[in-house]
């Protein structure tokens, strides 16, 4: 974790190094407000909660002193905190207790979903689950290839189908053989062509409407690279409308020194950040602490 941490914050340190530098000023004017802004919003934070938190640390620091930096620090730190909301549940509901749990992994191709999977598997492995794979990305050979080798990595099986075979089919395999061989959980790799809504709609619809018939979905993950920023929000509001999301994976944070996505996907979609990726490595899959993530932007 401590090296996780340690890459997270090194893309990240301009944002909390620019952002204290601005707050240490002596005289902190309308020209350094508007720097702050322009920094929040440079960082993909979005429009609202930026103007939110400078409105606060606005107010704050009139009513508390600006004058020691220490305490501007302290100050950014809780508002920081309080916009990443570590009221929100970030647990992952991977566990079924009749029948397996099933995780649905959703979002646009290229984003990191079966990357996520492969991933995501080796972590319910490590705390002792029995965990099954499917692979319902069958529009691309590749993506059921890739899978299955992160299933042999992790020690887990993959159920696929035929190429360009019907993804719901696959997810209902899936989800039988689990069932039947007493899994924990099956995770369910989509495909994530985002033709049109109604296309995908149908798509998606399906596969949790054939899954639902034998164990209940616990999980709808949302994948996001982080890098893609307001283009990411915009595929990122697709999926939701879509499916019920419960919650976010944002892939490629080491890739990007704009954490304030962060912020303005959960914003945006009501729907906690649950798990980062922070690289491309099998371990480099963490779960979501706003703590920590803000403590690395400050750094
Ligand atoms: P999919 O098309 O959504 O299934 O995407 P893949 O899982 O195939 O991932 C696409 C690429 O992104 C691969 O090269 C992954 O190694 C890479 N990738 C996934 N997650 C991360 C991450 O957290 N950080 C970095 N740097 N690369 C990642």
């Amino acid at each position: 974790l401590t090296r996780l941490r340690e890459r997270l914050s090194r893309s990240q340190s301009s944002l909390g190094r620019g952002l204290l530098a601005l707050l240490s000023r002596e005289r902190l004017d309308e020209d350094t407000w508007e720097e702050i802004e322009d920094t929040l919003i440079g960082a993909d934070v979005g429009v609202a909660p930026t103007q939110e938190l400078v409105e606060t640390l606005r107010t704050r620091l009139r009513v508390e002193g600006a004058s020691d930096p220490s305490r501007a620090r302290a100050v950014l730190r809780e508002e920081l905190v309080a916009l990443v909301d570590p009221s929100m549940d970030r647990s992952l509901a991977a566990t079924g207790t009749d029948a397996p749990g099933v995780v649905l992994v959703v979002g646009v191709n290229g984003t990191g979903k079966t990357t996520t999977v492969g991933r995501l598997a080796r972590v319910l492995v490590a705390d002792g689950d029995q965990v099954i794979l499917g692979a319902a990305d069958t529009f691309r050979a590749a993506a059921a290839d890739q899978l299955q080798t992160w299933g042999e990595r992790v020690g887990v099986p993959t159920v696929r189908g035929p190429e360009g075979g019907d993804p719901a089919s696959v997810a209902f395999d899936a989800v039988k053989t689990g069932k039947e061989g007493g899994y924990d959980t099956v995770v369910v790799d989509t495909a994530g062509r985002l033709h049109t809504k109604a296309g995908l709609m149908d798509e998606l619809g399906k596969v949790k409407r054939v899954i639902e018939k034998q164990a209940p979905v616990t999980e709808v993950l949302l994948v996001i690279d982080a890098t893609t920023g307001q283009n990411g929000l915009t595929q990122a509001r697709v999926f939701a409308e879509v499916v019920d999301v419960t919650g976010i994976v944002l892939t490629k944070l080491d890739g990007t020194a704009k954490g304030g996505i962060v912020i303005a996907v959960q914003r945006e979609l009501g729907v906690p950040v649950k798990l980062v990726g922070l690289g491309e490595g099998a371990d480099d899959l963490a779960p979501f602490e706003p703590e920590g993530f803000v403590d690395a932007l400050l750094e």
